[in-house]
């Protein structure tokens, strides 16, 4: 697809707004009712979803050309989808394929941020989007007794990604989940340096030729491995895997797992039996990635119709991503498994989640307002009262990681591994 053939979905926004706020039944404070992060930080229409819709229109038009403004418009977003769930509540449009378009024709037509630059320089390099030598990937797991599929098979493949790789601050939860695959009895295996970026982060800023290399690497050398089963505790990394994948319409001949939905299926199976207490009671924050950006891509092919001389209609009809379909209860299944540990939640959950901040290039582009974005989770988190703020996702791991060290809130922060290997 390209951003052309969302012309007809682009002209049916009517400029409702409702992009910007969490649909009206699912709000619960004022202070908590915002859904787009963009919005709130730009303060103006253009930074929200149906902004970006009226911009590509603008462009497509040749009604406008770049601008530095029109560009950060386009770029200041994390592409974390909110507004395509809160869209979709009143009509049935693609706001975020269209923001992902609109990225993707930026790049084409030459119209990239530095910061971004330097990601694909690093990828182009040395296989990851961390500015990474690629001879140091796989260093987590050094001393680690895990097999190497490169060299021996193994069961389930687990994938690190490159945030797990490279960021020595969580080499300890990637080291946590492979001692609780192992208490499981799970015979797994990493690639250590021969693993390579999703590309997923590629996609989302609009490098389509740097995702499909990387997917199309991931695709064949799985299959070539005859790999069963991938297993990632990157949430980013599993939402490209479930999202994007899909797209280059190559068969994956491998099931893809996040370690939440594994850890809850050995758990359900018995393989894993949590039976110390841990006293705590948190909150769990869901990953854009993990819950609505996981939800699995639908192709549509088909023709647009007009009907009545005006209408357009999809023929055969189109079926659409609401977010429903994310993974959110493995995650607070794995918690309720916990003794003594008590689940609270926030008041945006699941596909109605605030992002972390991290997203679609923001970190590294627009650091202020990613953490400005994590931020407004954290006070959203103590606002419950827990003790401990959870997540699965390295990305919002380093992203809260980052805010609580600058903002100095008093919440603990905790990825869910950590506090099941406690409570074996
Ligand atoms: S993108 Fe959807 S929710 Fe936003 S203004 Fe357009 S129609 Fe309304
Ligand atoms: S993806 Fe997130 S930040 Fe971007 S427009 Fe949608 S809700 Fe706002």
């Amino acid at each position: 697809m390209t951003l052309q053939d969302y012309r007809n979905d682009i002209q049916r926004c009517s400029r409702c707004s409702l992009c910007k706020w969490l649909p009206l039944a699912q709000i619960k404070s004022w202070r908590f009712a915002n859904a787009c992060p963009s919005m709130v930080w730009g303060n103006f229409h253009a930074y929200s979803a149906g902004g970006r819709m009226i911009a590509a229109l603008s462009l497509l038009d040749g009604r406008i050309d770049y601008t530095d403004k029109l560009v950060e418009i386009v770029y200041q977003c994390q592409m974390g989808g909110a507004c395509d769930v809160s869209c979709k509540v009143n009509r049935d449009l693609d706001p975020l394929e269209v923001m992902l378009e609109l990225r993707a024709k930026c790049v084409e037509d030459g119209q990239v941020l530095p910061a971004h630059m330097v990601m694909i320089e690093s990828l182009r390099s040395d296989d990851n989007v961390l500015g990474e030598l690629k001879a140091e990937r796989g260093k987590w797991a050094e001393d680690l007794d895990v097999k190497d599929i490169t060299k021996e098979k193994a069961d389930v493949l687990y994938f690190a990604g490159c945030r797990y790789s490279f960021d020595q601050d969580l080499w300890k939860i990637a080291r946590d989940t492979i001692a609780l695959l192992k208490m499981a009895g799970v015979d797994v295996g990493i690639s250590g340096k021969e693993e390579a970026c999703c590309g997923g982060r590629a996609f989302e800023i609009g490098y389509r030729g740097e995702f499909t290399k990387y997917a199309e690497h991931s695709i064949e050398t799985w299959n070539a491995a005859d790999v069963r089963t991938v297993v990632t505790s990157c949430s980013d990394c599993y939402g490209a895997f479930k999202f994007h994948y899909p797209r280059i319409g190559k068969k994956m001949n491998f099931e893809v797992l996040h370690i939440t939905e594994y850890l809850d299926r050995l758990i359900k199976e018995g393989r894993l039996k949590p039976t110390k207490k841990v006293p705590l009671q948190v909150t769990y924050h869901d990953p854009c990635h993990l819950g609505r950006l996981s939800e699995p891509y639908i192709p549509w092919e088909g023709v647009e119709r007009k009907v009545l001389g005006q209408v357009v209609i999809k023929d055969p009809p189109k079926e659409y991503r609401r977010g429903t379909n994310g993974i959110y209860e493995p995650p607070r299944d794995v918690l309720r498994s916990i003794q003594g540990l008590e689940l609270v939640e926030m008041e945006r959950i699941k596909e109605y989640a605030w992002c972390c901040g991290a997203g679609g290039g923001v970190m590294e582009a627009y650091p202020e307002f990613a953490q400005w974005t994590a931020d407004e989770r954290i006070e959203e988190a103590k606002a419950t009262g827990a003790e401990a703020l959870v997540t699965a996702c390295p990305w919002c791991e380093r992203s809260f990681r980052d805010a609580l060290e600058h903002n100095g809130a008093k919440i603990k922060l905790y990825d869910i591994v950590e506090l099941l290997l406690e409570a074996l």
